[in-house]
C-alpha cells in the first residue's frame, strides 16, 4: 500500500491505514448507466472496461480512485483534546 502524508502547517493528513482503497469505473455513454467499484484491486477496473467495451462496443468511462484519511491535529491543540474527549467517550 502507498502512504503519503500532506502537511499543512503542524496539521498532518494520513491515508487511513486500516481502510481499502476504492477503485470506481462509469460507462459516460449516453443513456448507459453502467458503473463498476471494487476495493484495492485497479486490475478488475480494466477487466471491468475491456468486457463493457466487448458486450457493448461503449468506450468511453470516468474512473475513481478513492482513500480515507485521517486528519492529524497538531500536538497540544484544541482539536487534539476533543479527539481525546470523543474517543473516550465514544459507545463501543
Ligand atoms: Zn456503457
Amino acid at each position: 500500500m502507498t502512504r503519503k502524508t500532506f502537511r499543512f502547517g503542524e496539521w498532518t493528513t494520513e491515508r487511513d491505514p486500516l481502510t481499502c482503497a476504492e477503485f470506481g469505473v462509469s460507462c459516460r455513454e449516453p443513456d448507459c448507466d453502467a458503473s463498476f467499484s471494487i476495493l484495492e484491486d485497479s486490475r478488475a477496473v480494466a477487466v471491468w472496461k475491456a468486457r463493457h467495451t466487448e458486450a457493448t462496443g461503449h468506450r468511453m468511462f470516468w474512473e475513481a480512485y478513492r482513500y480515507a484519511t485521517v486528519v492529524i491535529p497538531p500536538p497540544g491543540s484544541i482539536a487534539e483534546q476533543k479527539i481525546e474527549e470523543r474517543e473516550r467517550t465514544a459507545q463501543w
